[in-house]
């Protein structure tokens, strides 16, 4: 049976308590006005800390409301780690959101972090927030996670216009999506100058509950296959097409010139390079010459182009 407790704020403190009897790095801290009310608490395991030791460069910061009894902001500290998914480094509720109550969150942030300050942070635009991270936290670098709205869509005959608005800016950018096509396109341009999608088409994917990029935004141009149709076209050709062999031919050109930096100053070592390097290439080129030539271009012998006269000078203005 659930255990009573006296009020909610003393049974989550009692449950918070309770967890770092198995989790001693376990942070918990809170305030209290004078009639003993919580105004702010904030707790983080082991895993956040450690968490933020490695990925603590970037935090995130924003505030959820109205989900709870007390109608209480509920403040999430978040980050990115390597593999770009979301990682939780703390968590609080606070009675308000006033700038007094905002520091002393980061304040309590920052002692559960060991003191050690993000990189840079980014948050909502709340002037609140902003100014008690200016206080606590001066000189990290602040973001602000500017957020898209669609507000209107028309139905046109072959697609639908939607209109978003950027909050801070005010500007409302137009998105048109021809759904017999899944084409999109977008007033700004980006996609059609640089391949890309931008945020306002995004923001109308997420609008339409689409959970993969349509192919149409994914252009071949960034795909593993870019260059296969050339590849096919062209077999025999000598130009490196993969990372794999740029490698590789980048390896054998960094090794080839610490060798030669080393052979030219001795004339014994000089001549012993030279003498296998001629080698070398005598025999690579006559393994080459054995295989079969798909190219007419290739049946020209060596370099000769003593037979090739110059053009006859044309008189111009
Ligand atoms: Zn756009």
């Amino acid at each position: 049976m659930r255990k009573q407790h006296t009020s909610d704020a003393s049974g989550a403190l009692k449950y918070l308590h309770d967890i770092r009897k198995k989790d001693p790095m376990m942070y918990v801290s809170y305030t209290a006005d004078e009639s003993s009310r919580l105004q702010c608490l904030f707790w983080c395991n082991a895993e956040s800390q450690l968490l933020y030791e490695v990925f603590g460069d970037v935090l995130a910061f924003d505030a959820t409301y109205k989900k709870n009894k007390y109608l209480c902001p509920f403040v999430v500290f978040s980050g990115i780690n390597h593999h770009n998914q979301a990682i939780f480094l703390g968590t609080a509720i606070t009675i308000d959101e006033t700038e007094e109550t905002y520091v002393c969150l980061l304040e309590q942030f920052l002692e559960a972090m060991k003191g050690k300050n993000p990189c840079s942070i980014i948050t909502d635009d709340n002037l609140a927030m902003r100014n008690a991270i200016t206080r606590v936290m001066p000189g990290v670098f602040h973001r602000l996670n500017i957020k898209l709205r669609v507000i209107d869509c028309k139905e046109m005959v072959m697609f639908l216009v939607y209109m978003i608005l950027k909050y801070c800016s005010g500007r409302v950018w137009r998105v048109s999506y021809c759904p017999s096509t899944v084409h999109f396109s977008c007033c700004c341009m980006r996609m059609q100058s640089i391949g890309l999608p931008c945020d306002y088409i995004l923001a109308v994917l997420v609008c339409l509950n689409f959970t993969e990029l349509p192919s149409s935004l994914v252009l071949n141009r960034w795909s593993k296959s870019a260059t296969e149709g050339i590849k096919e076209k062209y077999p025999d050709s000598s130009m490196y097409w993969d990372s794999h062999l740029m490698g590789k031919y980048a390896t054998l050109v960094q090794d080839s010139r610490e060798v030669c930096e080393v052979a030219y100053r001795d004339q014994e070592e000089y001549d012993k390079m030279l003498h296998f390097l001629s080698n070398e290439h005598r025999s690579l080129k006559s393994k080459k010459n054995k295989q079969p030539c798909f190219n007419e271009n290739h049946n020209q012998q060596d370099d000769n182009y003593d037979g090739i006269l110059d053009p006859v000078i044309v008189c111009s203005n």
